[in-house]
Protein backbone atom coordinates (compact mmCIF):
# COMPACT_ATOMS: atom_id res chain seq x y z
CA UNK A 1 0.00 0.00 0.00
CA UNK A 2 1.41 3.61 -1.17
CA UNK A 3 1.98 6.08 2.05
CA UNK A 4 -0.90 8.14 0.39
CA UNK A 5 -2.87 5.19 0.34
CA UNK A 6 -2.46 4.15 4.15
CA UNK A 7 -3.22 7.75 5.37
CA UNK A 8 -6.37 8.46 3.33
CA UNK A 9 -7.59 4.70 5.01
CA UNK A 10 -7.15 6.18 8.70
CA UNK A 11 -9.95 9.00 7.35
CA UNK A 12 -13.22 7.98 7.95
CA UNK A 13 -14.05 7.93 4.47
CA UNK A 14 -17.73 6.23 3.10
CA UNK A 15 -17.09 2.38 2.92
CA UNK A 16 -17.66 2.78 -1.41
CA UNK A 17 -14.79 5.31 -2.11
CA UNK A 18 -12.03 3.32 -0.52
CA UNK A 19 -9.37 1.53 -2.18
CA UNK A 20 -10.62 3.91 -5.51
CA UNK A 21 -8.08 5.83 -7.21
CA UNK A 22 -8.78 9.12 -8.63
CA UNK A 23 -9.07 10.23 -12.72
CA UNK A 24 -6.05 11.37 -14.22
CA UNK A 25 -4.45 10.82 -17.65
CA UNK A 26 -0.65 10.97 -17.03
CA UNK A 27 0.47 14.66 -17.10
CA UNK A 28 3.56 14.56 -18.70
CA UNK A 29 5.85 17.92 -19.91
CA UNK A 30 6.59 16.76 -23.25
CA UNK A 31 6.30 19.14 -26.63
CA UNK A 32 3.69 17.01 -28.29
CA UNK A 33 0.60 16.14 -26.47
CA UNK A 34 -2.16 14.00 -28.19
CA UNK A 35 -3.18 11.68 -24.88
CA UNK A 36 -6.25 13.60 -23.83
CA UNK A 37 -8.06 14.43 -26.69
CA UNK A 38 -8.08 18.11 -26.47
CA UNK A 39 -8.25 20.84 -29.44
CA UNK A 40 -4.64 20.73 -30.64
CA UNK A 41 -5.43 23.92 -32.38
CA UNK A 42 -6.60 26.44 -29.60
CA UNK A 43 -8.27 29.51 -30.01
CA UNK A 44 -8.39 31.94 -33.22
CA UNK A 45 -6.96 35.04 -32.16
CA UNK A 46 -10.34 37.03 -33.20
CA UNK A 47 -12.33 34.29 -30.79
CA UNK A 48 -9.74 34.80 -28.01
CA UNK A 49 -10.31 38.46 -28.21
CA UNK A 50 -13.96 38.20 -28.68
CA UNK A 51 -13.93 36.42 -25.04
CA UNK A 52 -11.58 38.58 -23.37
CA UNK A 53 -14.21 41.61 -24.35
CA UNK A 54 -17.13 39.83 -22.83
CA UNK A 55 -15.32 38.55 -19.84
CA UNK A 56 -14.19 42.24 -19.02
CA UNK A 57 -17.97 43.56 -19.29
CA UNK A 58 -19.00 40.26 -16.58
CA UNK A 59 -15.95 41.35 -14.47
CA UNK A 60 -17.66 45.19 -14.03
CA UNK A 61 -20.43 43.13 -12.28
CA UNK A 62 -18.58 40.31 -10.01
CA UNK A 63 -19.88 42.14 -7.01
CA UNK A 64 -23.49 40.04 -7.85
CA UNK A 65 -24.32 36.63 -8.09
CA UNK A 66 -24.63 35.62 -12.00
CA UNK A 67 -27.57 34.92 -13.62
CA UNK A 68 -28.71 31.20 -12.15
CA UNK A 69 -30.79 30.22 -15.11
CA UNK A 70 -27.74 31.46 -17.55
CA UNK A 71 -30.70 32.61 -19.98
CA UNK A 72 -28.60 33.88 -22.56
CA UNK A 73 -26.01 30.91 -22.63
CA UNK A 74 -29.57 28.47 -23.34
CA UNK A 75 -30.80 30.68 -26.21
CA UNK A 76 -27.33 30.54 -27.48
CA UNK A 77 -26.89 26.94 -27.05
CA UNK A 78 -30.35 25.90 -28.36
CA UNK A 79 -30.04 28.53 -31.39
CA UNK A 80 -26.57 26.32 -31.98
CA UNK A 81 -27.92 22.67 -31.91
CA UNK A 82 -31.00 23.46 -33.81
CA UNK A 83 -33.08 20.59 -34.55
CA UNK A 84 -36.25 22.64 -33.14
CA UNK A 85 -34.88 23.02 -29.80
CA UNK A 86 -35.48 26.27 -27.31
CA UNK A 87 -33.99 26.92 -23.96
CA UNK A 88 -36.17 24.73 -22.06
CA UNK A 89 -34.40 21.59 -23.52
CA UNK A 90 -31.30 23.05 -22.33
CA UNK A 91 -28.62 22.48 -19.26
CA UNK A 92 -25.36 23.56 -18.60
CA UNK A 93 -22.29 22.68 -16.06
CA UNK A 94 -19.01 23.27 -15.32
CA UNK A 95 -17.97 20.45 -17.83
CA UNK A 96 -19.90 17.65 -19.09
CA UNK A 97 -18.68 15.82 -15.83
CA UNK A 98 -20.55 18.19 -13.80
CA UNK A 99 -23.96 17.83 -15.93
CA UNK A 100 -23.52 13.74 -15.84
CA UNK A 101 -22.72 14.14 -12.16
CA UNK A 102 -26.49 15.94 -11.39
CA UNK A 103 -27.80 13.63 -13.64
CA UNK A 104 -26.61 10.79 -12.04
CA UNK A 105 -27.83 12.99 -8.26
CA UNK A 106 -31.19 13.01 -9.89
CA UNK A 107 -31.57 9.96 -11.36
CA UNK A 108 -29.02 7.48 -9.71
CA UNK A 109 -28.06 7.09 -6.21
CA UNK A 110 -28.54 4.56 -3.87
CA UNK A 111 -30.72 1.49 -4.52
CA UNK A 112 -30.49 2.72 -8.43
CA UNK A 113 -28.32 1.32 -11.18
CA UNK A 114 -26.26 2.53 -14.13
CA UNK A 115 -25.08 0.59 -17.40
CA UNK A 116 -22.46 1.30 -19.83
CA UNK A 117 -21.17 -0.98 -22.25
CA UNK A 118 -17.43 -0.48 -21.98
CA UNK A 119 -14.66 0.17 -23.19
CA UNK A 120 -16.02 3.26 -22.78
CA UNK A 121 -15.51 6.52 -20.75
CA UNK A 122 -13.42 5.75 -17.53
CA UNK A 123 -15.48 8.61 -15.71
CA UNK A 124 -19.04 6.30 -15.96
CA UNK A 125 -17.92 4.48 -13.21
CA UNK A 126 -16.19 6.72 -11.05
CA UNK A 127 -19.54 9.21 -11.54
CA UNK A 128 -21.52 6.49 -10.31
CA UNK A 129 -19.67 5.66 -7.55
CA UNK A 130 -19.30 9.50 -5.96
CA UNK A 131 -22.84 9.55 -6.38
CA UNK A 132 -23.70 5.97 -4.43
CA UNK A 133 -24.93 4.65 -7.84
CA UNK A 134 -24.56 0.87 -8.58
CA UNK A 135 -22.58 0.62 -11.61
CA UNK A 136 -22.84 -2.54 -14.07
CA UNK A 137 -21.38 -3.17 -17.58
CA UNK A 138 -22.63 -4.92 -20.59
CA UNK A 139 -20.47 -6.63 -23.50
CA UNK A 140 -19.66 -5.60 -26.79
CA UNK A 141 -18.24 -7.68 -29.71
CA UNK A 142 -15.01 -8.62 -29.85
CA UNK A 143 -14.37 -5.96 -32.47
CA UNK A 144 -16.01 -3.37 -29.42
CA UNK A 145 -19.32 -3.26 -31.72
CA UNK A 146 -22.56 -2.83 -30.27
CA UNK A 147 -25.51 -3.56 -32.20
CA UNK A 148 -29.26 -3.02 -31.29
CA UNK A 149 -30.54 -6.43 -30.64
CA UNK A 150 -27.93 -7.42 -28.45
CA UNK A 151 -27.89 -3.92 -26.26
CA UNK A 152 -31.78 -4.03 -26.02
CA UNK A 153 -31.64 -7.87 -25.07
CA UNK A 154 -28.51 -6.58 -21.92
CA UNK A 155 -30.49 -3.68 -20.91
CA UNK A 156 -34.04 -5.80 -20.72
CA UNK A 157 -32.00 -8.07 -18.66
CA UNK A 158 -30.36 -5.49 -16.24
CA UNK A 159 -33.37 -3.19 -16.00
CA UNK A 160 -31.04 -0.37 -15.25
CA UNK A 161 -32.02 3.25 -14.47
CA UNK A 162 -29.66 5.15 -16.03
CA UNK A 163 -27.90 3.80 -19.31
CA UNK A 164 -25.18 5.69 -20.72
CA UNK A 165 -24.36 5.39 -24.02
CA UNK A 166 -21.28 7.28 -25.98
CA UNK A 167 -21.14 8.42 -29.49
CA UNK A 168 -18.54 8.11 -30.80
CA UNK A 169 -17.33 6.27 -28.59
CA UNK A 170 -14.35 7.15 -26.00
CA UNK A 171 -12.10 5.44 -26.36
CA UNK A 172 -12.67 3.70 -29.81
CA UNK A 173 -13.87 6.33 -31.68
CA UNK A 174 -16.70 4.33 -33.88
CA UNK A 175 -20.46 6.11 -33.67
CA UNK A 176 -23.43 3.97 -32.90
CA UNK A 177 -25.85 3.83 -34.93
CA UNK A 178 -29.14 5.32 -34.08
CA UNK A 179 -30.87 2.24 -34.04
CA UNK A 180 -28.77 1.68 -31.13
CA UNK A 181 -30.06 4.03 -29.72
CA UNK A 182 -33.95 3.50 -30.44
CA UNK A 183 -33.42 0.24 -28.92
CA UNK A 184 -31.94 0.84 -25.80
CA UNK A 185 -34.64 3.43 -25.34
CA UNK A 186 -37.37 1.28 -26.07
CA UNK A 187 -36.04 -1.31 -23.90
CA UNK A 188 -35.44 0.88 -20.78
CA UNK A 189 -39.32 1.44 -21.03
CA UNK A 190 -39.37 -1.43 -18.52
CA UNK A 191 -37.24 0.17 -16.13
CA UNK A 192 -37.96 3.69 -17.12
CA UNK A 193 -34.46 4.13 -17.66
CA UNK A 194 -32.59 7.58 -18.28
CA UNK A 195 -30.63 7.52 -21.62
CA UNK A 196 -27.96 9.70 -21.76
CA UNK A 197 -26.44 9.69 -25.33
CA UNK A 198 -22.48 11.38 -24.56
CA UNK A 199 -21.56 13.00 -27.68
CA UNK A 200 -19.04 14.79 -26.25
CA UNK A 201 -17.34 14.63 -29.74
CA UNK A 202 -20.46 15.26 -31.56
CA UNK A 203 -18.97 17.96 -34.01
CA UNK A 204 -16.10 15.63 -35.34
CA UNK A 205 -18.71 13.05 -36.90
CA UNK A 206 -18.24 12.45 -40.36
CA UNK A 207 -20.56 14.56 -42.91
CA UNK A 208 -23.93 12.44 -42.84
CA UNK A 209 -23.44 10.56 -39.38
CA UNK A 210 -26.77 11.78 -37.57
CA UNK A 211 -27.03 12.97 -34.02
CA UNK A 212 -29.45 11.54 -31.41
CA UNK A 213 -30.24 14.97 -31.19
CA UNK A 214 -32.70 14.12 -34.04
CA UNK A 215 -34.34 11.53 -31.61
CA UNK A 216 -35.12 14.13 -28.80
CA UNK A 217 -39.11 14.66 -29.82
CA UNK A 218 -41.35 12.59 -27.84
CA UNK A 219 -38.53 10.98 -25.63
CA UNK A 220 -38.69 12.11 -22.31
CA UNK A 221 -36.01 9.74 -21.12
CA UNK A 222 -33.76 10.66 -23.31
CA UNK A 223 -30.32 13.31 -22.78
CA UNK A 224 -28.26 13.98 -25.78
CA UNK A 225 -24.73 15.08 -23.43
CA UNK A 226 -22.29 17.74 -25.58
CA UNK A 227 -19.46 19.90 -24.70
CA UNK A 228 -17.44 22.90 -25.34
CA UNK A 229 -13.95 21.02 -24.40
CA UNK A 230 -13.48 19.39 -27.79
CA UNK A 231 -14.59 20.90 -30.83
CA UNK A 232 -14.92 24.60 -28.85
CA UNK A 233 -10.90 24.40 -27.72
CA UNK A 234 -12.65 25.28 -24.21
CA UNK A 235 -11.06 22.38 -22.22
CA UNK A 236 -9.85 24.74 -19.88
CA UNK A 237 -13.02 27.23 -19.25
CA UNK A 238 -15.25 23.75 -17.99
CA UNK A 239 -18.36 24.68 -20.00
CA UNK A 240 -20.47 21.09 -20.99
CA UNK A 241 -24.09 21.07 -21.72
CA UNK A 242 -27.07 18.97 -22.53
CA UNK A 243 -30.53 18.62 -24.69
CA UNK A 244 -33.41 16.94 -23.13
CA UNK A 245 -36.90 17.28 -22.36
CA UNK A 246 -37.92 20.40 -20.35
CA UNK A 247 -39.03 18.52 -17.02
CA UNK A 248 -35.42 16.90 -17.12
CA UNK A 249 -34.17 20.12 -16.73
CA UNK A 250 -36.68 21.00 -13.78
CA UNK A 251 -35.12 17.67 -12.30
CA UNK A 252 -31.58 19.15 -12.52
CA UNK A 253 -32.37 21.72 -11.17
CA UNK A 254 -33.50 20.04 -7.84
CA UNK A 255 -29.77 19.05 -7.70
CA UNK A 256 -27.28 21.75 -8.76
CA UNK A 257 -25.64 24.06 -6.61
CA UNK A 258 -26.90 27.82 -6.55
CA UNK A 259 -24.81 29.83 -9.11
CA UNK A 260 -23.25 27.25 -10.08
CA UNK A 261 -22.31 28.84 -13.39
CA UNK A 262 -20.25 31.42 -12.86
CA UNK A 263 -20.42 35.31 -14.64
CA UNK A 264 -16.92 34.56 -16.27
CA UNK A 265 -18.02 31.05 -17.49
CA UNK A 266 -21.31 32.55 -19.03
CA UNK A 267 -19.18 35.39 -20.75
CA UNK A 268 -16.99 33.09 -22.09
CA UNK A 269 -19.27 30.73 -23.28
CA UNK A 270 -21.08 33.46 -24.98
CA UNK A 271 -18.47 34.95 -26.58
CA UNK A 272 -17.38 31.54 -27.96
CA UNK A 273 -20.62 30.39 -29.24
CA UNK A 274 -20.78 33.85 -31.22
CA UNK A 275 -17.88 33.01 -33.09
CA UNK A 276 -18.90 29.32 -32.86
CA UNK A 277 -17.95 29.31 -37.38
CA UNK A 278 -14.55 30.32 -36.58
CA UNK A 279 -14.01 27.62 -34.23
CA UNK A 280 -15.74 24.76 -36.66
CA UNK A 281 -13.38 25.71 -38.99
CA UNK A 282 -10.86 24.43 -36.77
CA UNK A 283 -12.81 21.20 -36.65
CA UNK A 284 -12.72 20.64 -40.09
CA UNK A 285 -8.91 20.79 -40.05
CA UNK A 286 -8.61 18.25 -37.15
CA UNK A 287 -11.00 16.12 -39.25
CA UNK A 288 -9.14 15.87 -42.11
CA UNK A 289 -5.78 15.05 -40.14
CA UNK A 290 -7.65 11.94 -38.22
CA UNK A 291 -8.73 10.40 -41.35
CA UNK A 292 -5.15 10.73 -42.40
CA UNK A 293 -4.20 8.95 -39.04
CA UNK A 294 -6.53 6.18 -39.79
CA UNK A 295 -5.65 5.80 -43.62
CA UNK A 296 -1.94 5.72 -43.15
CA UNK A 297 -2.01 3.25 -40.26
CA UNK A 298 -3.37 0.87 -42.16
CA UNK A 299 -1.03 1.56 -44.56
CA UNK A 300 1.83 0.78 -42.02
CA UNK A 301 0.06 -2.80 -41.32
CA UNK A 302 -1.55 -1.35 -38.10
CA UNK A 303 -5.21 -1.87 -37.32
CA UNK A 304 -7.03 1.14 -36.48
CA UNK A 305 -10.85 1.45 -36.06
CA UNK A 306 -13.16 3.51 -38.09
CA UNK A 307 -13.48 7.65 -36.39
CA UNK A 308 -15.93 9.85 -36.21
CA UNK A 309 -13.92 11.27 -33.30
CA UNK A 310 -10.84 13.45 -33.04
CA UNK A 311 -8.63 10.40 -31.88
CA UNK A 312 -8.09 7.34 -33.29
CA UNK A 313 -7.56 4.16 -31.57
CA UNK A 314 -5.75 1.44 -32.96
CA UNK A 315 -4.77 -1.93 -32.32
CA UNK A 316 -1.90 -4.47 -34.24
CA UNK A 317 0.71 -4.25 -32.01
CA UNK A 318 2.28 -6.53 -29.72
CA UNK A 319 4.04 -4.23 -27.39
CA UNK A 320 2.13 -1.46 -27.44
CA UNK A 321 4.03 -0.04 -24.17
CA UNK A 322 7.30 -0.43 -26.23
CA UNK A 323 5.86 1.90 -28.74
CA UNK A 324 4.33 3.97 -26.56
CA UNK A 325 7.55 4.64 -24.89
CA UNK A 326 9.30 5.61 -28.16
CA UNK A 327 6.70 7.70 -29.21
CA UNK A 328 7.30 9.76 -25.89
CA UNK A 329 11.41 9.21 -26.23
CA UNK A 330 10.16 11.85 -29.02
CA UNK A 331 8.26 13.81 -27.60
CA UNK A 332 4.94 12.62 -28.16
CA UNK A 333 2.45 11.59 -25.75
CA UNK A 334 -0.19 9.11 -27.06
CA UNK A 335 -2.62 7.65 -24.31
CA UNK A 336 -2.53 3.86 -23.20
CA UNK A 337 -6.43 3.10 -22.49
CA UNK A 338 -5.25 -0.28 -20.86
CA UNK A 339 -6.66 -2.24 -23.33
CA UNK A 340 -4.12 -5.13 -24.14
CA UNK A 341 -2.65 -4.56 -28.05
CA UNK A 342 -4.09 -1.30 -28.35
CA UNK A 343 -2.98 2.33 -28.30
CA UNK A 344 -5.30 5.78 -28.83
CA UNK A 345 -3.75 8.97 -30.30
CA UNK A 346 -5.54 12.24 -30.64
CA UNK A 347 -5.39 14.13 -34.11
CA UNK A 348 -3.39 17.19 -33.57
CA UNK A 349 -2.70 20.11 -36.13
CA UNK A 350 -0.72 18.42 -39.30
CA UNK A 351 3.14 19.09 -38.45
CA UNK A 352 1.83 17.39 -34.73
CA UNK A 353 0.02 14.25 -36.77
CA UNK A 354 3.12 14.41 -39.12
CA UNK A 355 5.69 13.90 -36.36
CA UNK A 356 3.21 11.15 -34.73
CA UNK A 357 3.34 9.12 -37.90
CA UNK A 358 6.84 9.63 -38.42
CA UNK A 359 8.31 8.04 -35.29
CA UNK A 360 5.81 5.20 -35.65
CA UNK A 361 7.10 4.54 -38.81
CA UNK A 362 10.61 4.94 -37.32
CA UNK A 363 9.69 2.31 -34.52
CA UNK A 364 8.25 -0.64 -36.79
CA UNK A 365 10.88 -0.04 -38.75
CA UNK A 366 13.08 -0.86 -35.83
CA UNK A 367 11.18 -3.71 -35.17
CA UNK A 368 9.08 -2.38 -32.33
CA UNK A 369 5.52 -3.04 -32.82
C1 LIG B 1 -13.84 14.70 -22.99
C2 LIG B 1 -15.09 13.98 -22.72
C3 LIG B 1 -16.13 14.61 -22.06
C4 LIG B 1 -16.02 16.06 -21.73
O1 LIG B 1 -15.86 16.36 -20.44
P1 LIG B 1 -15.94 17.89 -19.99
O2 LIG B 1 -16.25 17.73 -18.55
O3 LIG B 1 -17.03 18.54 -20.76
O4 LIG B 1 -14.60 18.49 -20.26
C5 LIG B 1 -17.33 13.94 -21.85
N1 LIG B 1 -17.49 12.68 -22.30
C6 LIG B 1 -16.51 12.04 -22.95
C7 LIG B 1 -16.74 10.68 -23.46
C8 LIG B 1 -15.28 12.67 -23.17
O5 LIG B 1 -14.29 12.02 -23.80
Amino acid sequence: MTEQLARLNRLPLRDDLRGLTPYGAPQLDVPILLNVNENTHGLPKSVREAIAISVERAVAGLNRYPDREFTELRDRLAAYLGHGLTSENIWAGNGSNEVLQQILQAFGGPGRTAMSFPPTYSMYPLLASGTGTRYVTGRRSDDFGLTAESAAEQVRAEAPNIVFLCTPNNPTGTALSLDVVEAVYEAGAASEAIVIVDEAYGEFFHAGTPSALELLPGRERLIVSRTMSKAFALAGARIGYMAAAPEVTDALRLVRLPYHLSAITQATANAALEHADALLANVEDIKVQRDRIVSELQDLGLKPAPSDANFVFFGGMEDPRAVWEGLLEAGVLVRDVGIPGHLRVTAGTEPETSAFLARLRELLAAGIR
